[in-house]
């Protein structure tokens, strides 16, 4: 049994009653209550202009959960966009860079097939069959997302919209007023003063429709795109120097993640350039310069600019309606709610992290929200993290500095790959680092879980569970994780945290 807890509780409450609307399956009297609390919109008046429940500018990963979920709750629902619905993840970020990366790790299983006994070899990379097998992916993701939308009865409006004040969204002429608004806008590939995109220097964007392998490759940004494209490339044959300004990569991971890939990259002889600033990049005929601070330089056939992603707000009249703006984000209170009455933001428009998976939830969250079902608030510090190289790596909750920031004193164990039997089947090194609030003697609940290896992306969800429900190492330890799976890993490293590890030395 979990002790008693020393803080506010699970971080997930699991103790309230189930309610019927959150399956979908509202009864005449939930309608009729949902009803009533969205005409207690205190513009009362406003309300005889609204068409529609829930107005969603912006179609992507943010905006069409809200508008999925609203819709599953009996909400009327109008979502704007003006491109394809599925935004920056399904078709120009997670989805075909998971693709890239899944050929990635099919060619070095071909490359190195000789080290478990099968004679193969690779022969070359053909990027027009790896594009058309990553394009076919995100096809059929694009379809089933499509029939969704369409089966929910969510109206789409193609176009660009302007948010103009009173929870109303204009395209092409066209007002669209709803009882709430959600902003959903996204974000853009941001570059660096006088680093213009174009040619041989490109961003994520177009990297992913690149039709050839490049020979020399320099990253912009050691933080998740630019390790991702860093470790696809190399996999395809290139060579690849990282540069980046902060002291290691993947800087927003605890320090232990970064010396591990940082270790695994300089075995798959991937180079990178640490605490050092890019100062310009001049572009020839067959070769792009990137030059910096310290006075070097570096030839390659291109350079990848990945240096973060900026809020997509400009020209969407937020500023000039009234929205509350901080250096293009839009701020929002810890329910979503903008300054305005009505009007929420989810999704890279927020500050945080920038993930799928984040915007879902506060999708979700807001339509919950509005249907008047009052959610439990996100804890940002609970959504898991994963740069999906080779090695991966993910993480949930606090780094060791933050934690120790927050409770003082706490306890470490890392739990080294090198003694589970399906990472050694694997070939793959790395380990689970598990941060828990206390020292050994008056320990509290693991507050931070961080795994570096091939597949450890795949431990995340229960990785989550872990510090979600505020569970103590000695929980853990009691759960049988199967044989021979990487999740034992997971449980020896609790096991070890709980004081009586199993197969690990010391
Ligand atoms: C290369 C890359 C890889 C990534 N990999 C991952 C990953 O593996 N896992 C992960 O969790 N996250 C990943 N991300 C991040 C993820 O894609 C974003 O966090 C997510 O897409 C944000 O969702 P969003 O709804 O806020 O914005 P978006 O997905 O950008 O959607 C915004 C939508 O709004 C539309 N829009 C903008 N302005 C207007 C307007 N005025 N009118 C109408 N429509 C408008 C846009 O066309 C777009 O479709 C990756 C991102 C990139 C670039």
């Amino acid at each position: 049994m979990m002790p008693p807890q020393p803080e506010c509780g699970p971080r997930i409450d699991t103790s309230r009653p189930h309610d019927p609307a959150t399956t979908g399956k509202w009864k005449d009297d939930d309608h009729a209550a949902h009803a009533a609390r969205l005409d207690a919109h205190p513009d009362d008046e406003e309300t005889t202009l609204t068409d529609t429940d829930l107005v969603v500018l912006g179609g992507g990963s943010g905006g069409y959960a809200a508008a999925l979920r609203a819709a599953q709750l009996g909400l009327t629902v109008t979502m704007i966009e003006n491109d394809k619905v599925g935004g920056t993840c399904l078709h120009k970020g997670c989805i075909p860079t998971k693709a890239l990366l899944h050929a990635a790790e099919v060619a070095d299983s071909a490359r190195h097939g000789d080290a478990v006994g099968v004679k193969s070899s690779l022969e070359g990379i053909d990027m027009s069959g790896v594009n058309s097998y990553k394009d076919g992916v995100v096809a059929k993701l694009y379809k089933g997302l499509q029939g969704l939308v369409k089966s929910r009865k969510i109206t789409v409006v193609e176009g660009t919209g302007r948010f103009v004040g009173d929870r109303t969204v204009e395209v092409d002429g066209q007002r669209y007023t709803g009882k709430a608004v959600v902003l959903a806008t996204g974000s853009y590939a941001r570059s660096l003063p006088g680093l213009d995109i174009g040619g041989r220097i490109m961003t994520s964007e177009q990297a992913l429709t690149l039709d050839h392998v490049p020979d020399r490759v320099v990253v912009l940004g050691g933080g998740v795109i630019g390790v991702e494209f860093a470790s696809v490339w190399r996999s395809f044959g290139a060579e690849v120097t990282i540069v980046e300004a902060l002291p290691r990569l993947v800087a927003a991971e605890d320090e232990w993640c970064s010396k591990q890939i940082e270790r695994a990259f300089r075995k798959r002889g991937i180079e990178f350039r640490t605490g050092v600033k890019f100062v310009g990049a001049e572009q020839g005929e067959s070769n792009v310069t990137v030059r910096l601070e310290d006075g070097s330089s570096l030839e390659a056939d291109l350079l990848l600019v990945a240096v973060g992603r900026g809020p997509s707000t400009a020209d969407t009249g937020f500023a000039e309606a009234g929205v509350t703006m901080d250096r293009g984000f839009v701020p929002t209170d810890e329910r979503l709610r903008t300054n305005l009455d009505g009007v929420y933001a989810v999704g890279d428009i927020v500050a945080g992290l920038q993930l799928a998976h984040r915007g879902f939830a506060q999708g979700i969250f807001v339509a919950e929200e509005v249907a008047g079902l009052h959610p439990q608030v996100i804890d940002e510090v609970g959504i898991p993290r994963v740069t999906y190289s080779n090695p991966e790596v993910a993480s949930v909750g606090l780094t060791e500095a933050q934690a120790k920031e927050r409770y003082g004193e706490v306890s470490t164990v890392v739990y080294d790959l090198a003694g589970n039997g399906k990472s050694q089947i694997l070939r793959t090194a790395g380990g689970i680092k598990l941060v828990r609030s206390g020292g050994a003697d008056t320990p509290g609940p693991v507050v931070g879980v961080h795994m570096v290896g091939e597949r450890v992306g795949e431990l995340v969800g229960e990785a989550q569970l872990v510090y979600n429900w505020e569970a103590y190492a000695d929980d853990v330890a009691q759960l049988i994780h199967a044989h021979p799976t990487q999740t034992e890993a997971f449980g020896e490293a609790h096991l070890a945290l709980a004081g009586k590890p199993l197969h690990a030395h010391g």
